[in-house]
């Protein structure tokens, strides 16, 4: 796998200063309140004085100059206007990480804690969706969740923001991408032996998600890797089952501990059950898929 680090990335300290100041802010929450209908919204030198404040327009044409200077904002024959770059920008305060996040929470949800039976409570604090276990008193879950994904004041959007979460990350990061930067993702296989003291994981191997370029990373069981593969989706779809209706922590199909058939190549074997049917898929360390075989009430038939 090629690597690709980002080095190509600069901090540009002329770039952070277009934008770090409010008046200019307020000028990109503007003009990107202006995007609507499919289209990038223009917006007249006149209206963002008001929308901002300003009675000088000298000041407003500093300000203008200053993020068109940075490609921020490009001027049309009606006014001006984001770009892309400042579109990024508008999407990243409104995404809500820059302003002090909510706490909520605890509240019960209809998740169990697969250990002991028992609902798991969750909660919001420092940017993340916490799933709690009262009665074991442990955090099972902690997933980051962006401000903007739900309404504080609707308690049941931030259980669906925590799924859409979930899922979105395991597309990107089992697609080799990270969710949050774009970078590439590199994926190693751990023993559950190699820690030490975690040998009786239920999970058995864990896949380790590593983004070369931000460091964002992500430990799941190696089931986690084959969820949304094209197969276990296509099995569960016979079965009139839409795995992403389901929270990513609590499934539709049973997958009992993965069977190591190698560990130099890896090669792991995880099955995915319902009732009587089941699917196995063969993952190498790069989650490779190499043989898919269903059993049908017990009866197996090789697909790969
Ligand atoms: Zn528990
Ligand atoms: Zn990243």
């Amino acid at each position: 796998m090629t690597r690709q680090g980002g080095d190509h990335i600069e901090l540009d300290d002329d770039a952070l200063k277009a934008v770090a100041n409010g008046t200019r802010l307020r000028l990109v929450e503007s003009l990107g309140e202006a995007v609507e209908g499919g289209g990038y919204g223009t917006r007249r030198f006149s209206e963002l004085m008001t929308e901002v404040g300003l009675s000088d327009s000298g000041r407003m044409a500093y300000h203008l100059d200053k993020l068109r200077k940075q490609a921020y904002v490009e001027r049309t024959d009606d006014g001006y206007r984001l770009t892309l770059r400042g579109l990024r920008i508008y999407q990243f305060v409104r995404s809500g990480v820059l302003s002090r996040s909510p706490e909520v929470g605890p509240f019960e949800t209809d998740l169990l804690h697969e250990a002991c039976g028992n609902p798991l409570s969750i909660r919001y604090e420092n940017q993340r969706v916490c799933g709690i276990c009262e009665t074991c008193g442990v955090t099972v879950e902690s997933v980051p969740v962006r401000p903007s994904s739900f309404d504080p004041d609707r308690l049941e959007t931030l259980e669906r923001a925590m799924q859409r979460q979930l899922w979105a990350e395991n597309f990107t990061l089992t697609q080799g991408c990270c969710l949050h930067c774009g970078g590439t993702v590199e994926t190693d296989f751990r023993s559950p032996h190699e820690d030490g003291g975690d040998g009786a994981s239920v999970d058995g191997p864990q896949v380790l998600f590593v983004c070369n370029v931000c460091h964002w990373f992500h430990t799941a069981g190696v089931a986690y890797a084959g969820y949304l593969h094209p197969a276990v989706v296509a099995f569960c779809h016979e079965r009139d089952l839409d795995i992403r209706e389901h929270h990513l922590l609590d499934p539709p199909v049973d997958v009992p501990r993965p069977e190591v058939r190698s560990e130099d190549p890896w090669r792991v074997a995880v099955t995915y059950a319902y009732e009587n049917d089941a699917i196995t898929l063969t993952f190498d360390d790069d989650l490779t898929v190499h043989s898919v075989t269903t059993q049908q009430g017990g009866a197996a038939s090789p697909q790969a």
